[in-house]
C-alpha cells in the first residue's frame, strides 16, 4: 500500500471511493468548502440530545443502555453518562469471543468503579463464527447496503448483532435511550428516534436470505419484535467532541490499561485485524481512513497519529490466531479478490 498517494491534509488514499486530488496533493473532502449550514446543524443537534436526555431522565427504572465495548471510546462515554449526565445507567457487553483479556478486566473494573449494573451477553459461538466467515467470504454486505467507505464487513456484522441485542434490552426493560460510541464519520445523526425500527424492517427485507447463509436461529440475534415503546439512539460524540488524548487521560483514572496485540484501530478486539485486512484486499482501502480523516480535519488527532494507527498492523501470531478461531487460512484471505 505504501506507493499510493494520500492526502497531504488528512490520510484519505487515491484509492478512496470518488477522490480527487488538487495540485497541491489536498484531497477533495478536505477541500470542499465547510457548509454553511454546518455550525447551526451541530448546534440543533446539541440541543435536541440534551431535551432528550432530560426528557427521559428518571422515568424508568433506567434510563439509558450504554453500548460498551470496554474499548477507550465507550468507556469515556460510560464516565460521561454517569458522571456528566447523571443518568442511571444498564451497560451491555457483547462477548463476540474476540475481547482480550484485558479488555474484560478493563470492563470490569471500570463498572465497579463507576457503580453500574452490567452484563456480558455472549451469543452461540457457532452462529458468530458462521457469520463472521459469511462477512469475510460471502455478501452480507450488499444485502445491507453500502457502507464500504465508513465500515469493514466483518464489523458491520457484529455491530448489526449489537445494536438488535441493546435494542431487545431497552424493550425488555423499558430504557428509553440507548448510547453508543459511534464518530462523526459512522452514524450521521446524534440522535435518532426509533432506529430499532429500521432494524426490524431490515430483518423483514433481508431475513430470508440471511437464514439461508447464517440458519433459522438468526432471528435470535437480528429480529426485534413489533412494539411501539419509543426509543432514542444517541451518539454522544457527535455532540462533544474529544480528543484522543483527553480521553485516554480521563479513563486512566479509571485503571482503564491500553491492551496489547491489537491493531491501531481498536483498543478491545482481537478481531478487528482480520475485518481491516479482508477490507484492504476487497475494496483498496484502510476501512478506518474516512473516520480518521474526520477526527483528523477537526482537529482531534493529528495526521501523524492517524497514520500511525492505519499503519500499526498486528502481530502475525495474534493475527493467525484470530484466523485460526474463524478457521479461516492466511492464504484464503491473501486470495480475497478485489470487488
Ligand atoms: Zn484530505
Amino acid at each position: 500500500m505504501s506507493e499510493v498517494r494520500i492526502c497531504s491534509r488528512c490520510v484519505l488514499p487515491a484509492t478512496f471511493p470518488n477522490i480527487s486530488f488538487d495540485e497541491y496533493g489536498v484531497c477533495s473532502l478536505c477541500s470542499r468548502p465547510e457548509a454553511a449550514h454546518q455550525t447551526q446543524f451541530e448546534n440543533r443537534q446539541r440541543r435536541e440530545f440534551e431535551e432528550v436526555v432530560e426528557t427521559n431522565r428518571g422515568r424508568f427504572v433506567y434510563d439509558a443502555v450504554c453500548c460498551y465495548s470496554g474499548g477507550k471510546d465507550s468507556t469515556y462515554m460510560l464516565k460521561m453518562m454517569v458522571g456528566d449526565l447523571g443518568l442511571n445507567v444498564l451497560a451491555f457487553t457483547l462477548d463476540n469471543g474476540f475481547i482480550t483479556d484485558q479488555s474484560k478486566e478493563n470492563i470490569v473494573r471500570v463498572v465497579d468503579i463507576l457503580e453500574v449494573d452490567h452484563f456480558f451477553f455472549k451469543p452461540a459461538r457457532t452462529f458468530m463464527t458462521r457469520m463472521y466467515r459469511e462477512a469475510v467470504f460471502g455478501d452480507l454486505n450488499q444485502s445491507r447496503g453500502n457502507y464500504i467507505t465508513r465500515i469493514s464487513d466483518v464489523c458491520l456484522s457484529c455491530i448489526s448483532v449489537v445494536n438488535t441485542c441493546a435494542a431487545r434490552l431497552a424493550l425488555t426493560h423499558r430504557i428509553p435511550m440507548i448510547f453508543a460510541g459511534f464518530t462523526p464519520g459512522q452514524i450521521p445523526r446524534a440522535v435518532i428516534k426509533n432506529n430499532h425500527r429500521f432494524y426490524r424492517e431490515t430483518f423483514r427485507q433481508h431475513g430470508q436470505h440471511w437464514q439461508s447463509r447464517l440458519g433459522t436461529q438468526v432471528g435470535r440475534y437480528l429480529d426485534l419484535p413489533d412494539d411501539s415503546f419509543e426509543i432514542y439512539q444517541m451518539s454522544p460524540y457527535l455532540v462533544f467532541e474529544k480528543s484522543e488524548a483527553f480521553i485516554l487521560a480521563e479513563i486512566r483514572e479509571l485503571g482503564w490499561l491500553h491492551p496489547e496485540r491489537l491493531d491501531g484501530c481498536t483498543s478491545n478486539c482481537a478481531l478487528n485485524a482480520v475485518g481491516n485486512l479482508c477490507h484492504e484486499k476487497k475494496y483498496g482501502f484502510h476501512p478506518y481512513a474516512l473516520e480518521l480523516s474526520k477526527l483528523v480535519r477537526k482537529g482531534l488527532l493529528s495526521r501523524e497519529e492517524a497514520l500511525h494507527k492505519l499503519t500499526l498492523q498486528v502481530d502475525e501470531p495474534a493475527l493467525l490466531g484470530s484466523l485460526q478461531q474463524l478457521g479461516v487460512s492466511r492464504c484464503e484471505i491473501d486470495s480475497l479478490a478485489r470487488r
